[in-house]
């Protein structure tokens, strides 16, 4: 009988994994049935833009965290595709930091070129998953909007692809219930012109803090505050920006902070990060973790030790991302082809902790993208998927973060090398702070005028 492959999510992970099977059809072999369930109408998770918050149209949680005027905040360079690189799609250089759109298009171009659109279901929502140990197979119910039909089919195995940033983790601060402004989530931020001329609050000292107040600075935001709870940010903000310990209550739109200090504030934005959720599979099948580089309980940070036949992909944080996904895909892909064998069951825990204890002793950025480097060299050593200079994206890594304390608002005006073909990155026509406009026209014009919409 064939073997059944349920793929949930089609966002990068998900179709890292079409995209490694059909890479394997194309060179001869014989591949599973495939089958990727998508909750939404169209493919790239993340990187498919809503303006929609809280519940989507069909009732369900907004999956999306990306808000307008997202650009790329780390180098392009360190997650190209090393099977279909930037100049491959765009055929020319452009610069290291896209916005949303440009990356979208990107990660499309891939997977419209391997045709494997044909193995999703889209507008479906998968509601539960469990294990049949007397016949040693998933079952998988989904319910398909467009039919609304609630159906179960049996898998071999399952390939768990829903992202982790997308249920905000949302601490309560004393007085939130009266406050006189808005509080929101970073995950229900979509547009940085609503709080053009407002004094602004996030809460949180990593990306989403950084970014979404850079956004708000950039759009004419009157002040910016960001506190933390262990460690500021530390760069040089600018003058209308300032950073204090952690929130401790509310009153009126007075901010109260640790060090004793308040400040009126019009918006608090909780920048908290997000839970890996998944509703949808029964608890001895469920992942849980926080944040953090080595998840454990997954071989390779991929397979479930206690089901091996259950296969989490972009688990882990990420400083590599797309091409991480990738490894991961491949690697999950031979072993289902019989080309790779897992070990026993203590092999397996034993390899798993022995990176969990690695992980414990980072100590900073760059002994952490070097530790997720590693793991990905050893990935990519065991598969067919084209192999690239891992010390090179680590030092584009190190250049980048460089690049960030000299100038936060100024970084994603450099360029980088690509580290799979070559081709420097060229000076985007006009600086990421005067770029108001962040379409994939006025991206790819040759002037700044040419494909400008107006913004605001
Ligand atoms: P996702 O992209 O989240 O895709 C998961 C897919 O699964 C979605 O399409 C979702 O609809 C679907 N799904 C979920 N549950 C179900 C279900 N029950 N049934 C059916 N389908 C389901 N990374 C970078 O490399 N560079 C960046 O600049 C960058 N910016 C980011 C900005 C923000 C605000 C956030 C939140 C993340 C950012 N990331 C960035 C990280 C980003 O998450 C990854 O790039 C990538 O999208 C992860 O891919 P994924 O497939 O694991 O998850
Ligand atoms: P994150 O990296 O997990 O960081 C969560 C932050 O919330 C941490 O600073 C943490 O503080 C803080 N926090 C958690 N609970 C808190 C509490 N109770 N009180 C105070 N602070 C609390 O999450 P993220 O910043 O949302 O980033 C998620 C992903 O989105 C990343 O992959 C990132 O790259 C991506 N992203 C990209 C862009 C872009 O520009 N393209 C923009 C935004 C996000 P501690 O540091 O003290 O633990």
């Amino acid at each position: 009988m064939t073997t059944r492959i349920a793929i949930i999510g089609a966002g990068p992970c998900g179709l890292a994994q079409l995209r490694a099977f059909q890479s394997a059809a194309a060179q001869g072999a014989e591949i599973p049935e495939l089958v990727c369930y998508e909750k939404q109408s169209d493919w790239g998770g993340m990187w498919n833009y809503t303006w929609r918050t809280g519940l989507d149209e069909h009732g369900e949680p907004v999956h999306g965290s990306m808000y307008r005027y997202l650009w790329s905040n780390g180098p392009k360079e360190c997650l190209e595709f090393a099977d279909y690189t930037f100049d491959e799609h765009f055929g020319r250089p452009m610069g290291s930091y896209p916005p949303r759109e440009v990356l979208w298009d990107y990660i499309k171009g891939r997977v419209e070129k391997a045709g494997v659109r044909k193995y999703i279901q889209f507008n479906t929502a998968v509601r539960n998953v469990t294990y049949d140990e007397a016949i040693g197979k998933f079952n998988v119910t989904v319910h398909s909007y467009d039919r609304d039909l609630t159906s179960t089919e049996q898998f071999d195995y399952v390939v768990v692809a829903s992202g982790h940033f997308s249920t905000p983790n949302v601490p309560y601060f004393e007085g939130f219930e009266r406050f006189a402004g808005r509080v929101l989530h970073a995950h229900d931020f979509r547009d940085a012109l609503e709080f053009k001329g407002k004094d602004v609050l996030v809460v949180g000292a990593s990306y989403s803090a950084e970014d979404i107040g850079s956004q708000c600075y950039k759009y004419g935001a009157r002040s910016i505050t960001s506190c933390y709870r262990n460690e500021p940010m530390g760069y040089k903000w600018p003058e209308n920006w300032e950073e204090k310990p952690l929130l401790q209550s509310v009153s009126g739109n007075t901010a109260y902070f640790a060090d004793g200090s308040s400040k009126h504030v019009d918006a608090i934005i909780l920048c908290t990060g997000y839970k890996h959720h998944f509703p949808f599979l029964i608890e001895e099948l469920r992942l849980k973790t926080d944040n953090r580089l080595w998840p454990l309980n997954l071989y390779k940070g991929i397979f479930w030790e206690d089901n091996p036949k259950l296969i989490y992909l972009g688990m882990q944080d990420q400083w590599y991302s797309f091409n991480m996904f990738d490894a991961q895909a491949w690697y999950a892909r031979d072993v289902i082809l019989g080309r790779i064998a897992l070990p026993d069951d203590a092999h397996m825990h034993a390899e798993d902790l022995a990176w969990r204890q690695e992980e414990e002793t980072l100590e900073n950025a760059q002994q952490m993208f070097e530790f997720q480097g590693e793991y990905i060299r050893q990935l990519i050593e065991a598969t067919d998927y084209p192999s690239f200079n891992i010390s090179e994206v680590n030092r584009t890594f190190l250049e980048w973060k460089h690049d960030k304390y000299e100038d936060i608002m100024g970084y994603r005006n450099k360029c980088h090398r690509s580290l799979m073909t070559g081709t420097l990155a060229t000076p985007h026509h006009t600086n990421w702070l005067e770029a108001l406009d962040d379409s994939l026209e006025a991206y790819l014009a040759e002037t700044p005028q040419a494909g400008i919409k107006a913004v605001g």
